[in-house]
């Protein structure tokens, strides 16, 4: 019995670029000291007054079906949070509630691209977002940047290949290259979705790992609330990765056909997770702070490791949980590279081709491990890449 052609071909059908991180966790799993720069999770666990109020909501009796597009409380915070943040007039009816971030990238492009449509995505790209478009049964076409613009991506590129596209896919703060877009980058982004007519699909999973410059949600910039979809989550901002609880935000008639699509899949979210994160975001700022706080002080401690050398260069550091670091003075390939550290220096990295073809010659570090073993590991990469260059 065969399967269909799209879950068979959801992966592309080629190696996933995590071959890397399963060697580094075999060699975990058999004893080796591996440092792992690998994975887009915090280091601390959820905050224990979540989890508080998760069990009370859980006690209380929120065990049973919840209401499909999220409890009113909980669309209503994130409204409200969304709306404070941006200034964007945002009510619970532009809201719905979906199983984490992804699920949330997974209806968007369900609500937008029909069989067959072009679903544009801009190149280094998280792993799941060709997947997701075929999942949907639309095709991903990327649109490459560029290390010399600091992987911010040029209008003229996008606008090469957007004629009759449905969509395009965007992420800022960016997972993995660490950029923030800036005005320019999303006034541009925005004028090419107007003359193309696309959908734009915002990502801002990161809005509160901002190291420098500014996050700015694209549904802020003129013309754009009716054809923006912004695609949020408490996994990075409340280190609720586990609990599987994220959301669109859109125009109402996009939301209500959302709903029809999570009666149909998802059939909610558990209720004592909704409760929770309703708590966690009633904590307001100060939590969120803390939990990006990490993050915070290892982009310093990044900087710190590679001043003074210029072998390993790092893209400006600007946001979210990673730094892409350039190696390409040592003349080797990322992949090459990520593999060679972790024979000799045990740390776990990923290879920037793992990303796309914009980010060859780059590594991406996750700075999800403790301070001091992040430094450690930091000044090793840097002595190993140093050894690695030619006379
Ligand atoms: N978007 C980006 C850019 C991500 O890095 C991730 C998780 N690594 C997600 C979406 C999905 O996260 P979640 O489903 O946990 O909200």
């Amino acid at each position: 019995m065969e399967l269909s052609h799209r879950i068979t071909y959801l992966t592309g059908g080629g190696s996933d670029g995590w071959d890397v991180f399963y060697r580094a966790r075999q060699m975990k799993a058999a004893g080796d000291p591996v440092l792992e720069l690998t994975i887009g999770e915090h280091d601390i666990r959820t905050h224990p007054d979540i989890l508080g109020a998760m069990h009370r909501a859980a006690m209380d009796g929120h065990t049973g079906y919840a209401m499909v597009p999220g409890t009113g409380a909980l669309r209503a915070s994130v409204a409200a949070r969304i709306a404070a943040r941006t200034g964007v007039p945002t009510t619970a009816a532009n809201i719905m509630i979906t199983p984490g971030g992804q699920a949330a990238l997974f209806a968007s492009h369900h609500a937008v691209c029909d069989e067959g449509d072009t679903a544009l995505y801009i190149d280094p790209y998280y792993a799941t977002y060709p997947g997701t478009i075929r999942g949907v049964g639309a095709v991903p076409v990327p649109v490459v940047t560029r290390a010399a613009d600091h992987f911010q991506p040029q209008a003229s590129a996008i606008d090469a290949v957007a004629k009759g596209a449905k969509s395009l896919l965007i992420n800022t703060p960016n997972n993995p290259t660490g950029v923030v877009y800036s005005h320019d980058t999303l006034t541009a982004i925005a004028d090419v979705c107007q003359a193309h007519d696309l959908w734009l699909i915002s990502d801002e999973v990161y809005d509160t790992q901002v190291w420098d410059g500014t996050h700015i949600s694209p549904r802020t910039l003129p013309d754009m609330g009716d054809r923006t979809l912004v695609v949020g989550s408490m996994s990075k901002s409340h280190a609720m990765t586990g609990s599987r609880v994220g959301w669109v935000c859109g125009p109402e008639h996009v939301i209500e056909s959302l709903i029809n699509l999570a009666t149909h899949t998802t059939y909610g979210v558990p209720g004592y997770i909704q409760d929770a994160a309703t708590y966690a975001l009633g904590r307001g700022d100060p939590l969120e702070a803390e939990v990006a706080a990490p993050f915070a002080r290892r982009r310093a401690l990044t900087l710190r490791a590679l001043d003074g050398q210029n072998i390993v260069r790092a893209v400006p550091v600007q946001g979210a949980m990673y730094a892409m670091l350039d190696i390409r003075a040592t003349g080797m390939t990322g992949e090459a590279f990520s593999n060679a550290l972790l024979d000799a220096e045990m740390i776990a990295t990923m290879p920037g081709e793992s990303f796309g073809k914009a980010a060859a010659g780059h590594i991406r570090v996750a700075m999800t491990i403790n301070d001091d073993d992040y430094t450690d590991a930091l000044t090793r990469l840097v002595n190993f890449a140093k050894t690695q260059v030619g006379p």
